[in-house]
């Protein structure tokens, strides 16, 4: 399936009502836009999977999770496992996003552990890689996005071809300072290049771009040909703006 994939990241934000309305919207403009170009898809809070698997079904907009427990289960307070997710009918779990590296202290091996135990459930990891603005002005950013890819994709007896990976440059997430696409084709070239060594489908696995992706500037990030899909934080909370990059899908 070639499609590109247009991923929301809710982060924490929703309620019962405001959620309800937006995938209504969401759900709604999909049909309309008729035989799908690109899958989409709403990684939510947790609390909220059962309301948004409900809102969802019989759509095409697909169920994310925005993280998971690495373990199995068992005495883990707070933690919501694979298992769980997958009863809710999520599909796919983004893992290792900036965000969790930076505020909760997430590894990359701690990463790779939570891939794999999505893999396990049947649940497709989008794997977050991304640079700091300092990593990227001391010339490190190829050096720092290697390291977190090679972490996932060396360490899992997986087909990795089974991941999505996302390319998410810190100072470009909630900035309004997107890569420009010559930057984002160039990152993604080159995770394409460490996955092609890696694996016997390297083009089964889509690369995401996110950070400040928008309705304006996704149709010429679109189509790079490195770039699969995007991975969308504040405009996917708006409705119509969500819908029109799933338009913008090359
Ligand atoms: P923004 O689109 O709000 O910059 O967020 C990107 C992101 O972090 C998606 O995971």
């Amino acid at each position: 399936d070639t499609r590109q994939l247009i991923a929301g990241n809710w982060k924490m934000n929703g309620s019962l009502a405001a959620n309800e309305a937006l995938v209504r919207e969401v759900a709604a403009g999909l049909v309309q836009a008729g035989a799908a170009r690109a899958h989409a898809a709403v990684c939510v809070p947790a609390p909220y999977l059962a309301q948004v698997a409900a809102l969802c079904a019989g759509s095409a907009l697909e169920l994310g999770a925005q993280d998971l427990s690495c373990h199995e289960k068992g005495a883990y307070t707070g933690e919501v496992s694979a298992a769980m997710l997958r009863e809710f009918g999520v599909r796919y779990a983004i893992v290792g996003h900036s965000e969790r590296r930076q505020y909760h202290g997430e590894s990359d091996a701690l990463v790779a552990d939570k891939a794999r135990a999505a893999l396990a459930a049947g649940i497709t990891p989008i794997v977050c890689v991304g640079e700091t603005l300092a990593e990227r002005e001391a010339g490190r950013t190829h050096e720092v996005v290697k390291r977190q890819l090679a972490a996932v994709i060396h360490t899992n007896g997986h087909c990795i071809s089974e991941i999505v990976v996302a390319y998410e440059p810190v100072w470009a997430i909630g900035t309004g300072k997107t890569a420009t696409p010559a930057q984002a084709q160039e990152v993604h070239a080159l995770l394409r290049a460490q996955l092609a060594a890696a694996s016997t489908h390297p083009e089964r696995v889509k690369l995401l771009y996110g950070g400040s992706m928008n309705a304006a500037n996704a149709a010429e990030l679109l189509a790079q040909p490195d770039i699969d899909g995007g991975l969308i934080g504040g405009a996917s909370l708006k409705a119509q703006d969500f819908l029109q990059i799933v338009a913008s899908a090359r």
